[in-house]
């Protein structure tokens, strides 16, 4: 196991942020933390990465105790922490060779063009950090935390605040360096569990609600399959009922129903039933919003 968490609780003060948290992140694996806005999240990821310690439980990373052995367990995670702090007064060369320093690696300078190369930061390599647009400091940030090369990263929110085409090349490269290493990686945002995280767990006010594959989360709670259907005349909603496999209609206007449907193939019925009666299907679209209203009803 890369990660073993068992019976974990964290109080601040008079909050209770973790609650009697349990799981297991095998190797290799990518896992989505996902969770609302205070979930306990960050506070989790801190504690694995021997920032702040536990009220209780027992953490361990690649079978070393962040109590007992800290140190090693430091030089098996890598951690990018949420907002990503970075020196903006250094150049990104300068930064990580500092960091490198700071793991006490050898051959600092190999290793850093190794990084800068791997996280695709050679245009921007010799600029200041404070220069670089969000989604390049974030490569930074990554760079950051694999220069000793661990074999686990927690990445907390590594997307958040990034434009459409930075998101995805960020996700594209945690996509490839999970092919090599345990990560572990939070959000709130649904899709991006569904895009890179082989699992899922969901957090909510500092208990543990879901640990399973996103393949199986995406099939909880799944009510049939939803088609917006758009017709060229308006459609009395009657007639529609009787196309075999439809189970629920709702009309958005004239033209334009939601309907709700048994299997993947009845979908040829409301083409069938259109040519019958002289209508013309302009737009068909399969909604595929079920594992957000997974998370909604997991964390309401
Ligand atoms: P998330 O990352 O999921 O948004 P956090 O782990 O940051 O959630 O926070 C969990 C809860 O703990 C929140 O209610 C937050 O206000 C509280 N919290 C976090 N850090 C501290 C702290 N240093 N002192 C007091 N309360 C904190
Ligand atoms: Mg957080």
């Amino acid at each position: 196991m890369s990660i073993e968490v068992k019976n974990v609780t964290k109080i601040y003060g008079e909050q209770k942020a973790l609650n009697d948290v349990s799981f297991e992140i095998g190797g290799g694996e990518i896992v989505g933390f996902l969770g609302p806005n205070g979930a306990g999240k960050s506070t989790m990821m801190k504690i694995i990465t021997c920032f702040i310690p536990q009220t209780s439980g027992i953490i361990k990373v690649c079978g070393y105790d962040v109590t007992e052995d800290p140190i090693d367990v430091k030089r098996n995670v890598g951690y990018l922490p949420e907002h990503n702090p970075l020196y903006l007064d250094m150049y990104v060369k300068e930064y990580l060779d500092f960091v490198g320093g700071v793991y006490k690696i050898d051959n600092r300078r190999a290793r850093v063009k190794e990084m800068v190369d791997m996280v695709g930061l050679g245009l921007e390599q010799n600029k200041k950090i404070g220069a670089l647009s969000k989604g390049y400091r974030q490569r930074v940030g990554l760079a950051q935390a694999m220069i000793h090369n661990p074999k686990v990263l927690i990445l907390d929110e590594p997307t958040t605040g990034l434009d459409p085409n930075q998101l995805e090349e960020i996700r594209n490269l945690i996509k490839e360096i999970g092919k090599e290493k345990t990560i572990m990686l939070s959000t709130h945002i649904m899709q991006e569990v569904e895009a890179i995280c082989d699992k899922t767990i969901i957090v909510n006010k500092g208990v543990i609600v879901a640990n399973e594959t996103t393949k199986e989360l995406q099939q909880r709670n799944k009510q049939g399959i939803v088609v917006t259907v758009e017709f060229d005349k308006p459609i009395d909603n009657k007639q529609l009922e009787k196309i075999e496999g439809v189970t629920k209609i709702a009309q958005k206007s004239e033209t334009v129903l939601v309907m709700e449907i048994k299997a993947d193939n009845v979908r040829n019925n409301i083409f069938q039933f259109a040519m019958k009666h002289d209508l013309t299907v302009l737009t068909m679209q399969k909604e595929t919003q079920s594992l957000e209203n997974v998370f909604k009803s997991l964390t309401k």
